[in-house]
């Protein structure tokens, strides 16, 4: 028994029975990254958190398509439509073209994510791929009568959208609190009121990203290529929209203002938000240095943490929290993290091992499995699927050490549903260093032979044998480093 799944959607702020628009098929969209440097934690919490929401759809047999763009143009500094385009800014910091910045970051977006195994989206469309179809969509709401072109900008008229649809459906938010909060216009802005914002942006002569337009040379808004690529991809109306709490507002807002105007229906059924990761109990931010990249974490080059921790582990760190609350990532936490990860493949080696007997009376196999499908369909509840995998590995440990029997029934249920749970959805894998430096002990004494074998060598001036067992340790991914206080070893990764 598999039951329903039922998700949190922050349009609502209830957890609602999950029911796709189609059966058996979900289209679901993510706001990806803005291409400008590199991915931070935080964000990868995001991605890893829809990542666990894609692959669970996929295990409960739904055929998915999962949208999730780039953003390589239109991001400007300033959220409220001023200030440098991001990219084109570190361009012009780099003295690079901003296709280089783009390039460079899309990259390291990949590979980050890669080692922290999430799963490539269907499509991974770019903005700056999707010019003609933000274009049209901006023809297609000026048709609408809502929104206004000035000087060769096109701007979101957000009154008379209210007028029409209560604008602020998502973040809750009234269009009167709006006009009372917001800074009134300093009389440079082509804005009509401070609320609208910007779906076309006229380039200055500087602005090097730039395209012809209707409405002369400029570029797109930031909230445009979201509602331009979900509808080209996955149609006016689609079954998730995800994406960082941070979005929600105004982001999201102006996404569902963009295409309940060209549409007149709602684009998206439900809303899912991501919430952010902090670090020793403080908000990431690059200005106060409490920040760290994914690979410092990984080489254990940073000034934060004693020891590096590696991606499976962090990866499980993160899904030990449920992805609407907030996480906080500490040394403390991720020790923790690390016992907890080698303890469930402890268990999944053991299983292999175990010879079936007479079953065990107190654990009952099959109430077991249904409550890491209950944990999962309640709203992607990792921590507490990760509760019940820790009391298979419980009942595992018992039956290695004799306390207990299983049957070939329990072993059998056990095993197929801890490596669906633990592979397929929670998407944790058996990492080559993990496992190794698990194995220190043995590894280090095996080491250390062929290091003083390798020293006993060189003293006799037996350089051939000596580079030798250097050059195929590294062919078989070992660096051996000579330094001041001798000779060690590394893993590659
Ligand atoms: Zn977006």
């Amino acid at each position: 028994m598999k039951g329903s799944l039922h998700v949190y959607n922050s349009l609502s702020g209830s957890k609602e029975e999950f029911q796709s628009l189609t059966a058996g098929h979900v289209g679901m969209y993510v706001c990806g990254p803005t291409v400008y440097s590199n991915v931070h934690l935080g964000n990868c919490r995001t991605f890893i958190s829809f990542d666990l929401i894609y692959r669970y759809l996929k295990f409960l047999g739904y055929k998915v398509r999962y949208v999730r763009n780039i953003t390589d143009a239109g991001h400007l500094e300033n959220d409220e439509d001023a200030g440098e385009d991001r990219i084109a800014k570190k361009a012009r910091l780099e003295e690079i073209e901003p296709m280089e910045v783009v390039q460079r970051y899309t990259v390291d977006f990949h590979q980050t994510l890669a080692k922290f195994n999430t799963y490539p989206p269907s499509i991974e469309p770019t903005a700056t791929g999707h010019i003609v179809e933000q274009i049209e969509l901006v023809k297609a709401i000026l048709e609408e009568g809502l929104a206004y072109e000035k000087n060769g900008s096109v701007y979101f008229d957000v009154i008379k959208f209210n007028e029409r649809e209560r604008y602020g459906k998502l973040s809750g938010r009234k269009i009167e609190d709006l006009i009372h909060n917001t800074r009134t216009l300093d009389g440079q802005s082509d804005k009509r009121n401070p609320q609208d914002f910007a779906l076309w942006k006229k380039a200055e002569p500087q602005h090097i990203m730039r395209w012809p337009s209707p409405w002369g040379d400029g570029f797109p808004g930031w909230h445009l290529e979201c509602t331009a690529m979900s509808t080209k991809y996955l149609g006016e109306q689609f079954d998730i929209h995800g994406g960082g709490m941070d979005l929600k507002f105004p982001h999201h807002e102006c996404e569902i203002a963009q295409a309940e105007a060209v549409n007149k229906k709602a684009p998206v059924r439900y809303w899912l938000h991501a919430n952010m990761l902090t670090l020793n109990g403080k908000k990431m931010a690059k200005s106060t240095g409490n920040n760290i990249l994914p690979d410092e974490l990984f080489s254990g080059k940073n000034t934060l943490f004693s020891k590096a921790f590696s991606p499976a582990v962090v990866r499980f760190f993160l899904l030990q929290a449920h992805y609407r609350s907030i996480v906080d990532i500490s040394e403390n936490a991720l020790e923790a993290s690390e016992k907890g990860y080698h303890r469930l493949m402890d268990a999944l080696r053991l299983l292999e091992d175990l010879a079936p007997s007479t079953p065990a009376e107190n654990f009952d196999q099959d109430a077991w499995l249904d409550c890491c499908y209950t944990a999962m369909n309640d709203d992607f509840n990792s921590p507490i699927l990760i509760a019940q995998l820790f009391e298979a590995a419980k009942q595992i440990q018992a039956a290695h050490a004799g306390q207990q029997t299983l049957s070939k029934e329990q072993i059998n249920t056990l095993s197929e549903g801890m490596r669906g749970f633990i592979f397929d959805v929670l998407g944790l894998f058996v990492e080559e260093q993990a496992s190794a430096a698990h194995e220190t002990p043995a590894l280090d004494t095996a080491m250390q032979v062929l290091i003083d074998l390798r020293n006993e060598a060189r003293q006799q001036k037996n350089f051939a044998l000596a580079d030798k067992i250097r050059d195929q340790l590294a062919a078989g991914g070992i660096q051996i480093q000579d330094g001041k206080e001798g000779t060690s070893y590394l893993l590659n990764t």
